[in-house]
C-alpha cells in the first residue's frame, strides 16, 4: 500500500537504524510527542533497535490521558440531566472522573453516546429538539477545526439545543513548559506530524531559538520515526537547533490555512490545565464570547468542580518524560486496561497502555523494566 508498506519496510529501518548508531557519540534523550508515535514505538520495538545511549521518553501529547479530571467529572454531571444527551468519542468513556466515569454513567441510565466526529453530534442535535445535546470537545489542534466547524453548523441551523464542554489543549505550549522545567533532560523533540498538519511549523521556530535545541516534525510510521530520530541525532552530534520536518509527504511550512481560520473564528487561546501535569498558561482553547450560547460552561449551572488523581498514579510524571509506565507501582498490577487507575492506561494512545500491550513482560524485570 502506498505511503504505508516503505514505511514500515525493516530493511529501511535497520539500516536508518546503523546510521543512528554510526552518529551517535555521545548520550541523548529525545522525546516524542504524540501517543500515537509512542504505539509506534512500542509496537515495532524501535527503541530497542537504537544505540544504548539514545533514549527515548515519552510526552503528553495523547489528548485523552490530559483532559482534566473536572471535565470527566463535568461531564458525568452534565449526563446525569434527564434532558441532556451528552456526546462523545469512544475512547472517553472509561477515562477515570475522581469517582466514576461515563460508561458507568450509561450504564446507570444517563443517555451518553458515542460518535466518530463532532458533525454527528450537531446531527443528534437537529433530531432530539426536545433534548440538550453536550458534545464534550477534547483533543490537540487536530480536532479543533472539525469542532470549530461543528459550532459554525449548529449556529447556521439555529439550534438552541448544542453546546460543547471544550477541554482543547496547544502543543507548543506544552513542550515550552517542559522544557522550562528543572526538571527536564529532554535534548530534542520529534513533533506530532498530525497536528503540524494543521498548524505547520511555524510555532516551533520560536522554541528552537528560545531553547537552542532541535525539534523535526515526525510522522507515525517506524521509518517515518527512525528518520525524525536520526535527523535530531545528526543536529545534536553538530550542536544545531533548528526545526526540520522529516513527514513532508503531509506537512508544509504554513500548514492548512483554512483549518487555522476557523479555528481562530470559533476558539480563542486560553490559559488550560492539564491532566497530570497541572495548569500551564496560555495551553488551550476556549469558545469565544461570540459563541457563548455553545458554551456547555456557560449554558449550565455546573459546579466549580477539583479533583485530585488516585495518589499512587504517576501519570505527571509519565507524561513529562520524567519516569517510564513500567517504573508505576500499579502498572499492569492495581492498574490495567480492564481497571484503569490513570487515563495513560485507557486511551489509544496512552503510553501506560502501549507498555501494557507491548511491554508488560518487563515488569518482572523489576521497577523500570530494564
Ligand atoms: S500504570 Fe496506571 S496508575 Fe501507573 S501511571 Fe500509568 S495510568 Fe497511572
Amino acid at each position: 500500500m502506498k505511503y504505508i508498506d516503505e514505511y514500515r519496510d525493516e530493511r529501511i529501518a535497520r539500516v536508518l537504524a546503523k546510521e543512528i548508531a554510526d552518529h551517535t557519540t555521545k548520550p541523548w534523550v529525545l522525546m516524542e510527542i504524540c501517543g500515537g508515535q509512542t504505539h509506534t514505538i512500542m509496537r515495532y520495538g524501535l527503541d530497542e533497535l537504537l544505540p544504548s545511549n539514545v533514549e527515548l521518553v515519552h510526552g503528553p501529547g495523547c489528548p485523552v490521558c490530559v483532559t482534566p479530571l473536572e471535565a470527566i467529572d463535568k461531564a458525568i454531571e452534565l449526563a446525569s440531566h434527564p434532558d441532556v444527551i451528552l456526546v462523545s468519542y469512544g475512547d472517553m468513556l472509561r477515562v477515570p472522573g475522581s469517582h466514576s466515569d461515563l460508561s458507568r454513567a450509561k450504564a446507570t441510565g444517563a443517555d451518553v453516546r458515542i460518535v466518530y466526529s463532532p458533525t454527528e453530534a450537531v446531527r443528534i442535535a437537529c433530531a432530539h429538539p426536545d433534548h440538550k445535546v453536550v458534545f464534550l470537545a477534547i483533543g490537540f489542534e487536530t480536532t479543533a477545526p472539525a469542532n470549530a466547524m461543528a459550532v459554525w453548523q449548529a449556529r447556521r441551523e439555529g439550534l438552541t439545543n448544542f453546546s460543547m464542554l471544550v477541554s482543547h489543549v496547544l502543543v507548543p505550549p506544552a513542550i515550552r513548559a517542559l522544557l522550562a522545567s528543572p526538571e527536564n533532560r529532554v535534548q530534542g523533540f520529534i513533533a506530532p506530524g498530525h497536528v503540524c498538519t494543521v498548524m505547520g511549523y511555524t510555532e516551533y521556530e520560536t522554541l528552537v531559538r528560545d531553547f537552542d535545541m532541535p525539534i523535526v516534525v515526525g510522522g507515525f510510521e517506524p521509518v517515518d520515526l527512525l528518520e525524525a530520530i536520526l535527523m535530531l541525532v545528526k543536529q545534536l552530534e553538530r550542536g544545531a537547533a533548528q526545526v526540520e520536518n522529516q513527514y513532508v509527504r503531509s506537512v508544509s511550512y504554513q500548514g492548512n490555512r483554512p483549518a487555522q481560520q476557523i479555528m481562530k473564528e470559533v476558539f480563542e487561546i486560553a490559559d488550560q490545565k492539564w491532566r497530570g501535569i497541572g495548569l500551564i498558561p496560555q495551553s488551550g482553547l476556549r469558545l469565544r464570547a461570540e459563541f457563548a450560547a455553545y458554551d456547555a460552561d456557560k449554558v449550565f449551572d455546573l459546579a466549580l468542580i477539583t479533583a485530585d488523581e488516585p495518589a499512587e498514579c504517576i501519570s505527571a510524571q509519565v507524561l513529562r518524560g520524567l519516569k517510564k509506565p513500567t517504573d508505576c507501582p500499579a502498572f499492569a498490577m492495581r492498574c490495567t486496561p480492564e481497571n484503569p487507575l490513570g487515563a495513560p492506561m485507557v486511551s489509544a494512545e496512552g503510553a501506560c497502555a502501549a507498555y501494557y500491550q507491548y511491554r508488560r513482560h518487563m515488569v518482572a524485570a523489576g521497577p523500570g523494566g530494564r
